[in-house]
């Protein structure tokens, strides 16, 4: 039995998602080896509590003090503060340039 318009329309857009989440991890992921090499180079390294990840990235360090507070016991990466905030990790980058544009000291 063909599927209504609808549904088929909302299994492309949840696939459109998903490919656009993978986009987005796989670019997160580059950046976090090149900067990997950048911080083995300073050998300065932020781990996240949950998932042990390191280092974290500036901009994750940024997102866990800026949304947890400056004195953030814990930090974490960008998959594990948004699943901590209940939002998606797409959202935090989004954030992310907000605050940029704001000009934060923290990013
Ligand atoms: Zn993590």
């Amino acid at each position: 039995m063909a599927k209504p318009f609808d549904e088929l329309l909302s299994d492309n857009r949840v696939k459109e998602y998903e490919l656009l989440k993978a986009e987005i991890i796989n670019i997160a992921n580059m950046r976090h080896q090149t900067i990997s090499l950048l911080y083995g180079a300073v050998g300065a390294k932020q781990t996240c509590y949950n998932c042990s990840k390191e280092p974290l990235l500036k901009d994750e360090v940024g997102l866990c003090k800026k949304l947890l507070g400056r004195n953030c016991k814990y930090l974490f990466c960008l998959d594990c503060l948004a699943e901590q905030l209940d939002v998606t990790a797409e959202y935090l980058l989004v954030r992310v340039e907000d605050f940029k544009n704001q000009g934060c000291a923290l990013f």
